[in-house]
């Protein structure tokens, strides 16, 4: 199903202000959309206007092309999956899963058969007699997807269903539903606010702030050309570093005069417009090439050294002590407390307007 919300706005009774305000959102039948943001920006209000259990403000809710605004959500054609997922605890896995389908009166034949091809795909068979009790959370989160999944609804809506899970089993979870989404080949539209979630799973990412659009599209897009300074330091772990300056003479030097920097021949046309304004370079920490050079070169002292494996990141400061982060192929040792040289790659280098907060294009 195609879901598209035109010009969307939530405004809470007895709030001064909206919550989100002028949403277009356009999510093609069978993508991954995810809803992107920090705590607080409006991620749940839009999911859950989408569900028809928050009222919609202003603005239309089309599925398929059709109105949506007022169809109440039980005949909405969706299914939900929320962070904090109570399981009936007196139930069996089975009934669980059941429960919502006996409800709607279903034929017994037609809910043994959703349910057991759910608990198939999410590798639950074996627990489908036990009590949520007897299981792990993992196990119970599936039971929750599960229980939404059996609905064959056209739109499955996510409200940050890993963010109860330990850390090793929601790195195995994220792959497990895009292996799940492709399986089951329906819109998902996924809400969280971590930023590793949204890249590593989602066909196209809406990254809101306050309840405003900051940036949509692919994730790739999100790394490689951020809109504004808010998407440059929301996406990419570790946070991209960043240099407040001035543009002069095509170079571009920081205020405090430590970062001075000759851009690529394809920013120097870009930034052409902004000789003698304040522009703010950004640069990921993979972008650093250890060793001297004769321009776009700092000089930082490696103060903290975490060693991952693969790579080391390398937590500097400048001469006045300004922080930076640097990424490093893991094999290589490098000395705390002393003086080292890198140059920046011109090809990694963003830019953006201190006015405004836009990327320069
Ligand atoms: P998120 O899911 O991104 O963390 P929410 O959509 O839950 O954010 O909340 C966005 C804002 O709306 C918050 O400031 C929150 O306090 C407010 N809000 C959420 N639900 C209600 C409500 N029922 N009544 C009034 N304000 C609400
Ligand atoms: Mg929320």
């Amino acid at each position: 199903m195609k879901v598209q919300l035109v010009n969307i706005g939530k405004k809470y009774e007895g709030r001064e202000n909206f919550t989100i305000r002028h949403i277009d959102l356009e999510i093609d039948d069978k993508e991954f959309c995810v809803i992107l943001g920090p705590s607080g920006c409006g991620k749940s209000t839009l999911l859950r206007m989408i569900a028809g259990l928050n009222s919609i403000t202003e603005g239309d809710l089309l599925f398929d092309g059709k109105r949506m605004n007022k169809v109440e959500p039980k005949d909405r054609d969706i299914a939900m999956v929320f962070q904090s997922y109570a399981l009936y605890p007196h139930m069996t896995v089975y009934d669980n899963m059941a429960f919502s389908l006996k409800m709607r009166k279903d034929k017994k034949t037609v809910i043994h058969e959703r349910v057991t091809e759910a608990a198939e795909l999410l590798q639950i068979t074996e627990y489908l007699y036990s009590k949520p009790s007897e299981i792990s959370g993992g196990q119970r989160q599936r039971v929750a997807l599960g229980r939404a999944m059996v609905r064959k609804a056209g739109v499955f809506l996510l409200d940050e269903p890993l963010s109860n899970l330990d850390a090793k089993l929601r790195e195995h979870m994220r792959v497990e539903l895009v292996r799940l989404h492709k399986s089951l080949d329906t819109t998902s539209i996924y809400v969280t606010h971590d930023q590793t979630e949204a890249m590593t799973m989602a066909t196209k990412i809406v990254l809101l702030d306050q309840g405003k659009v900051q940036q949509m599209g692919k994730p790739s897009e999100f790394y490689e050309t951020p809109a504004n300074l808010f998407v440059a330091g929301f996406i990419g772990s570790p946070t991209m570093n960043v240099f407040h300056g001035t543009m002069k003479d095509g170079l571009f030097s920081s205020d405090d005069g430590l970062v001075s920097v000759e851009p690529g021949p394809a920013d120097k046309d870009k930034l052409a417009s902004h000789e003698g304004k304040k522009v703010a370079l950004g640069i990921r920490s993979e972008r650093f090439i250890a060793g001297e050079s004769d321009k776009n070169q700092i000089t930082v002292t490696i103060d903290v050294i975490e060693m991952l494996g693969k790579e080391q990141l390398l937590y500097c400061k400048l001469s006045n002590g300004k922080e930076c982060v640097i990424s490093e192929p893991g094999y290589f040792r490098y000395t705390v407390d002393e003086d080292h040289k890198f140059h920046f790659d011109p090809k990694g280098l963003h830019f953006f307007d201190e006015e405004t907060t836009s990327r320069i294009n």
